[in-house]
């Protein structure tokens, strides 16, 4: 799958790529088209393009991926609750409510941002890394949090897409922080949702932002091996063709694949730049129908050409963390040149691409193990993943499946922002209390009252997802016995004890 930025609109385009719906959805997407279209208007994206132009490539992008037509749908509108006059309301009435509460979370999804002050001060001080960290890793909770709905964070990662393919045309500052945000939180997500392809693509399209000159050295280096291998990489294709011929297997595709280019300046680093020594920076790719047919390749391809040692990967039989399989090799080639060759069946092909999308085309058992793989690490992860194979075993069809992706992750978490943007990640039914003292003991021991979204509140008023709160301080003021009633956290209840104590 290859991205390309467009300016041009036309509903031919998307009218093409939906081909594999039924008709009533169909008239459902057009009716989204001319909504948006009619929605943004005159609205010019900062190229200078009309705002449409954006929206509908991404609705074009979740199409070829073969999304439900309500992902396409929300696709459409994901911009017109934010940027124009259309209301919640409106587009219940019109696409009902699944498609209005997706709208919703990518509108609010948009809302999260890493603290401006990181960016546009030239390169990140070291010191304030750690912080930095910890703001990413709560960033990338909260995402899934107000996300919700799997489906959203997907559109928001096809979304990103396209504002990187866009964003020469935005001023530097906002390039930068563009393109740290991607490397930080979409590319991430994206490969935790297997979508290696996107993943790599939104790698290489925030590099050259953030790392300029190491960014050229690597296109050089990458071109100069380049024309090296042209010649090897198409005689080794040929003869690829003949041998499987001669076994009577056809295999679906025989190609050549260029490493992207951020993914190689990680691997260069760890091999003191030293490009002779990545084996797969061209590699050949071969698509074979059925996984037998895989093993049999590779048998194939060792008898004729001496594999080396160590580097046989049988991601098959043992997938990657993030559910990546595929048979790895690399072999002494025609006239002795090393090269990795790598095997794989068109659905493992399509999986590698786009993640768990392929599994609306092909459903099988290893959807349940793939989605192990999203969100492995917490027991609240766990738990969430069991009842999501349990419901993915007693269904078949994709509305079902949809349905099931509506996850509600990180469910007794809430997130708040400071009114500059900071995210504090406190419990469910927290209160300014506990907002305060996460933020600094200081500031909870001078504790005056909060206005959360501009309202003046009670100390014991329950935040929720997404609040902004501001705290007023008062020199003067000391913590109150009462507030250890509803305070929940334990950080904010050992501190209110201590404040207590030294009075
Ligand atoms: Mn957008």
């Amino acid at each position: 799958m290859k991205f390309y930025p467009r300016e041009k609109i036309g509903w031919e385009k998307l009218e093409a790529l939906i081909e594999y719906l039924p008709q009533k959805e169909k008239i459902q997407i057009k009716k989204a088209y001319i909504f948006a279209q009619r929605a943004h208007q005159e609205q010019k994206r900062f190229s200078g393009a009309p705002y449409f132009s954006h929206p509908s490539w991404v609705a074009e992008e979740i199409a070829r991926m073969y999304y439900s037509s309500e992902m396409i749908i929300a696709s459409l509108l994901h911009d017109t609750l934010e940027d124009t006059s259309a209301t919640y309301q409106e587009i219940y009435n019109l696409f009902g409510k699944d498609v209005a509460e997706m709208v919703d979370g990518v509108t609010k999804l948009s809302a999260v941002r890493l603290k401006k002050t990181w960016f546009g001060l030239g390169p990140i001080q070291t010191e304030k890394m750690p912080e930095l960290m910890r703001q990413t890793e709560t960033l990338k909770k909260m995402f899934l949090a107000m996300g919700k709905d799997i489906r959203v964070v997907i559109i928001k990662i096809i979304d990103r897409m396209h504002n990187m393919f866009t964003i020469l045309h935005l001023p530097k500052e906002k390039q930068i922080r563009f393109a740290q945000e991607t490397l930080d939180i979409f590319a991430p997500l994206a490969y935790r949702l297997g979508m290696g392809e996107i993943k790599g693509q939104l790698e290489d399209l925030a590099f050259p932002i953030l790392h300029p000159k190491e960014a050229k050295e690597i296109e050089e280096k990458i071109k100069i091996q380049r024309r090296k291998k042209r010649r090897i990489i198409g005689r080794t294709i040929n003869v690829l063709h003949r041998l499987l011929r001669s076994h009577s297997i056809k295999p679906v595709s025989v190609h050549g694949r260029i490493k992207h280019t951020y993914s190689l300046y990680k691997k260069l680093k760890r091999y003191d730049g030293d490009i002779s020594k990545i084996y797969d920076l061209v590699a050949i790719r071969i698509i074979v129908n059925d996984i037998d047919e895989c093993y049999h390749t590779l048998g194939i391809v060792h008898k004729r050409w001496r594999p080396l040692p160590g580097r046989i990967k049988d991601y098959i039989a043992l997938p990657k963390p993030n559910g990546y399989s595929s048979l790895h090799t690399t072999v002494f080639g025609p006239s002795g040149e090393i090269l990795e060759i790598q095997i794989r069946t068109p659905h493992i092909h399509d999986h590698a691409e786009y993640g768990m999308a392929a599994h609306w085309r092909y459903k099988e058992e290893s959807w349940g193990k793939k989605l192990k793989s999203i969100f492995p690490q917490t027991e609240q992860g766990a738990k969430w993943l069991k009842d999501l194979i349990a419901i993915q075993k007693s269904m078949n069809d994709p509305e079902e499946m949809a349905q099931a992706l509506k996850l509600d992750f990180f469910s007794d978490r809430i997130f708040v922002f400071t009114p500059d943007g900071d995210v504090i990640d406190l419990p469910q039914d927290a209160s300014p209390i506990d907002f305060a003292f996460s933020i600094h003991t200081e500031l909870g021991n001078h504790y005056g009252g909060a206005k959360v979204n501009n309202k003046i509140v009670a100390s014991d008023f329950k935040l929720k997802n997404g609040d902004i709160c501001e705290i007023i301080k008062n020199k003067t003021g000391s913590p109150k016995r009462d507030w250890l009633e509803f305070v929940k956290t334990s950080d904010a209840k050992g501190k209110i004890k201590r404040g207590l104590k030294g009075k």
